[in-house]
């Protein structure tokens, strides 16, 4: 049997062993925590959260844990969820303060809302399929017959998904003779109403669509609450793809918007920053490398995996590697209408040449050739 190399925080003379207590596995993780790339310098704050490492919620249907500013302290502008339901199992009907972004990793299932004007949204999304509510909006999930795993993305960092609205909670926290007279009903139909939130519970898989929908004398949202992102015809590079919804082409998102990156193995997502907002960051599958220039000659690198939360705060440059073998997917955020990205590329081909070249003391023909057009992803 050969024994694997145990990683050591040495670089060249530099640095030296480490004898324990350490956690191997973890150091094998985060290569680039334990020995960074001598560029790295100064005081970055952490960039990068596992879903691994949050706490985790377990209900009869199914669970959920959650990556916010708690756990990720830069993380102020945005926050996420991962939540699991088995077949038929409900997320309760409910609302909050917050505007709710959501990719479906896995599986399937059914989603409603009903708006300020009493119109109705109700559709059955699946993998790579998004969804919007906007703050406020009443909604619930159902998975169907394969279950579902989706994320959740909302446009606070102090969101909590245990601190949402529940229509169970607020029928246990109303007089039953005032819930029986504003339906109408009488005190005794109310007998069996849950005492106490039911948040995530067991159901039956829903009937098809149609004999699931209302009409509503209102009709239908003006614009859907759901978007079918990886139908999406990805705009393709030498080093991967790109799809972006936005409210260009996802009208109904209008505080979140996302890019959903394939970089192939070998590949680069460019050094970058972006003009609008901090990003958040998902990574869906393979293994990727995130450098940050922060500014003021601070830097710091990460490794992320399936399951990792990135941030990168406001400016911040940056560039992600697919060091891997299989392809890295991932998913940025951010909390405007528009996605926008500055390339480094593009800026310097699209300067005058001889100014970048003596900025930089490069010969000036590598400026030249340099393409003018946007490559978010090469190789
Ligand atoms: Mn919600
Ligand atoms: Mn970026």
């Amino acid at each position: 049997m050969g024994e694997e190399r145990l990683p050591q925080p040495q670089r060249g003379i530099r640095g030296g062993d480490d004898p324990g207590p350490r956690d191997v596995l973890r150091d094998r993780e985060n290569p680039d925590l334990l020995t960074p790339p001598p560029t790295d310098a100064g005081t970055v704050p952490n960039l990068r959260f596992s879903f691994s490492d949050a706490h985790n919620r377990i209900e009869r249907g199914g669970w959920t844990r959650e990556v916010t500013q708690r756990e990720l302290p830069i993380a102020t502008e945005l926050s996420g969820v991962d939540m699991r339901l088995e077949p038929g199992a409900y997320r309760e009907l409910h609302w909050h303060k917050q505007s709710e972004w959501a990719y479906v990793l896995r599986g399937s299932c059914r989603i409603s809302a009903v708006d300020q004007e009493g119109r109705t949204f109700l559709d059955d999304v699946r993998a790579g399929d998004l969804w919007f509510f906007p703050q406020g909006v009443p909604h619930h999930i159902q998975a169907l017959d394969e279950g579902v795993e989706f994320l959740l993305v909302f446009d606070d960092g102090a969101f909590s998904e245990n601190g949402t609205f529940l229509i169970s909670d607020f029928f246990a926290h109303t007089p039953r003779d005032v819930l029986a007279k504003n339906f109408g009903w009488a005190p005794e139909q109310l007998a069996n109403l849950p005492e106490r939130e039911r948040y995530i519970f067991a159901g039956q898989v829903p009937p098809p669509l149609e004999r699931d929908r209302v009409i509503s004398p209102t009709g239908d949202v003006p614009s859907t609450f759901s978007h079918r992102m990886l139908a999406q015809q990805p705009h393709r590079f030498p080093g991967g793809s790109v799809r972006i919804a936005d409210v260009s082409n996802f009208p109904a998102a209008t505080t979140i918007c996302a890019a959903l990156v394939e970089v192939d193995p070998g590949g680069l997502r460019e050094l970058h920053w972006h003009p609008t907002d901090d990003e958040w960051q998902y990574y869906i599958s393979g293994r990727g490398r995130m450098g940050v220039f922060a500014g003021t000659g601070a830097a710091r690198t990460f490794d992320f995996r399936a399951g990792d939360v990135g941030y990168v705060p406001f400016a911040y440059g940056h560039y992600i590697e697919n060091r891997g073998s299989e392809p890295l997917v991932f998913l940025e955020m951010f909390r405007k209408p528009r996605f926008a990205d500055i390339s480094l590329a593009q800026w310097m081909a699209n300067t005058p040449h001889q100014v970048v070249a003596d900025t930089l003391n490069l010969p000036r023909e590598l400026i030249e050739a340099l393409p003018r057009d946007k490559r978010p992803v090469v190789r």
